[in-house]
C-alpha cells in the first residue's frame, strides 16, 4: 500500500508542518499531573523534514512511518567506562525494520516510484536488503537482493526472505556484490538502491535533525560505526544543513569507527578480504570514501578502527548494565569512545552523542556466544530450581 497523502500533514498546505514537536525523549513530565495534549502524530521522516528533502507535493510518498527514534542516556555505562559526561545513544533499531537504513529506504523507493520504477536492486550485508524488501513491498515494487553468501546474520535473512525479495547469495563479499549491482543499474532495467543512490543519503540525515531537535542544538561529539560511509557522509550533512538553517548553533566532531579487520578508510586503501563479527561493516571499498573523509576532516573529527575483541566487550557490557541490545556493528563505536576517553580526548561535562544503527535481535547468533551461558535444564520443581540459581 502506498500513502498518497496525509490529511494533517499534507505538504502543500499545513504551514505547522516544521514547527510541531514530537518528543519522545521528555523524561521530566509528569504524567499524573495533568492530562497533556495527545502528542501529533508522527508522519516519517520524508513529511517532517520535506524542506530538506528532494520531494514536491506531488510526490508519492512511500513511508512505515520510519524515524522519530529514542535518544536514550546511559548513565550506567558512562559510570562503568570511568567517564564523566552525558552519553546518549540514537536507538535506531527502532525504525520499521530495526536498522536506520529505513531513513534512505523511504527516500529511494519513493523516488524510485516517482520515476516509474518496476523493480529495485541492492547489494546488502544485511540491513538494507531487509528495508529495501519492506519499502518495496509496500510500494508494490518487485525487489531483488544480493548477498555474501554466508555472512548474512540470521534476523535479516529472514526479513529479506519474508518481505518476498529474491534473494541472491554470491560466492564473494559485499564489494563484489555491489559491484554486480552497479553494472546491473547500468542497463536501465532496475533502479538500485544502494547509497550510491544519492537520495539514500538525503533520507539518512534526518537522524542528524532528530538529535539537535531533541537536544535543542548539536552534540560535542557524534560517534557512529563506518562501513560503507553513507551514514558518516549524511550526519554531517544533516548538522551542517541545520546549522545554515539557524536551527541548530554549533557542529560536533564527527567520530566514525570501523573494524581492524574490515579498516579501509584507516590504512588508506582498500582492504581485498574485510573480516569481523560485525557483519554490517564488513566493507573493504567504501563507496562514500570521499564523504567519510571530509565529514572527519572538516569537522576536526576522526576515523579509526577497534578490534572485535574490543567491539564485543563493548556489546556485551551495553546489554549488561543498560537492558540496551544492539548488534555488533553499533558497539565499534562505543569501543572507540572508551578508546578516545583513555586518550584524554573528550572533555568531561560533554555532550555526546552515538548511533545505534540496528537491532540485536538481528544476529542471535552472537547474542548467545557472547552471553557465555545457556539455559539452565533442571526438573521441573521449585527444588530444583532454586539448587539451580544458588537459593538452597
Ligand atoms: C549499514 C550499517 C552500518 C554501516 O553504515 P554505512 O552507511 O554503510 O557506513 C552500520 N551498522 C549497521 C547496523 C548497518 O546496518
Amino acid at each position: 500500500m502506498v500513502e498518497l497523502h496525509c490529511p494533517r500533514y499534507g505538504l502543500s498546505s499545513d504551514s505547522t508542518l516544521f514547527t510541531r514537536t514530537y518528543s519522545n525523549n521528555d523524561l521530566t513530565q509528569n504524567p499524573m499531573s495533568s492530562n497533556p495534549a495527545p502528542a501529533a502524530a508522527w508522519p516519517g521522516v520524508i513529511r517532517r523534514y520535506a524542506r530538506f528533502l528532494p520531494v514536491t507535493a506531488e510526490t508519492p510518498i512511500v513511508t512505515l512511518l520510519e524515524g522519530n527514534t529514542p535518544l536514550i542516556p546511559v548513565p550506567n555505562f558512562v559510570a562503568a567506562i570511568g567517564a564523566n559526561f552525558d552519553l546518549r545513544l540514537k536507538y535506531e533499531a527502532m525504525n520499521p525494520t530495526c536498522s536506520f537504513k529505513d531513513r534512505g529506504m523511504t527516500m529511494a523507493i519513493t523516488k524510485a516510484k516517482e520515476r516509474g520504477a518496476k523493480i529495485v536492486v541492492c547489494a546488502s550485508t544485511g540491513n538494507t536488503s531487509a528495508s529495501a524488501a519492506a519499502y518495496a513491498a509496500r510500494a508494490g515494487l518487485k525487489c531483488v537482493v544480493i548477498l555474501p553468501q554466508g555472512k548474512i546474520a540470521h534476523g535479516k535473512m529472514s526479513q529479506a526472505l519474508l518481505y518476498g525479495a529474491t534473494t541472491v547469495s554470491i560466492e564473494g563479499n559485499f564489494d563484489d556484490a555491489l559491484n554486480i549491482v552497479r553494472e546491473l543499474g547500468e542497463t536501465g532495467l532496475v533502479e538500485v538502491v544502494n547509497s550510491v543512490n544519492p537520495v539514500r543519503i538525503e533520507g539518512q540525515k534526518t537522524a542528524a535533525f532528530e538529535i539537535c531537535d531533541a537536544l535543542g542544538d548539536a552534540p560535542d561529539f557524534h560517534f557512529l560505526p563506518v562501513g560503507n560511509a553513507g551514514n558518516i557522509t549524511a550526519y554531517w550533512r544533516g548538522f551542517r544543513e541545520y546549522a545554515e538553517a539557524g536551527l541548530s548553533d554549533t557542529l560536533p566532531r564527527m567520530m566514525g569507527w570501523q573494524a581492524a579487520g574490515a579498516a579501509p578508510l584507516v590504512l588508506g586503501y582498500p582492504v581485498a578480504h574485510p573480516e569481523t563479527v560485525a557483519t554490517a561493516i564488513r566493507i573493504g571499498n567504501p563507496a562514500s570514501w570521499q564523504g567519510a573523509m571530509d565529514a572527519a576532516r572538516e569537522s576536526s573529527g576522526s576515523i579509526r578502527s577497534v578490534t572485535d575483541e574490543e567491539i564485543l566487550h563493548a556489546y556485551k557490557l551495553l546489554a549488561r548494565t543498560e537492558g540496551v541490545m544492539v548488534e555488533p556493528a553499533c558497539a565499534a563505536p562505543l569501543a572507540g569512545l572508551i578508546k578516545a576517553i583513555r586518550a584524554g580526548e573528550i572533555p568531561d561535562g560533554s555532550l555526546v552523542t552515538a548511533t545505534m544503527t540496528g537491532h540485536g535481535l538481528k544476529d542471535p547468533d552472537t547474542a548467545i556466544r557472547v552471553a557465555g551461558f545457556e539455559p539452565i535444564l533442571v526438573k521441573a520443581t521449585m527444588q530444583a530450581v532454586m539448587a539451580a540459581v544458588g537459593l538452597a
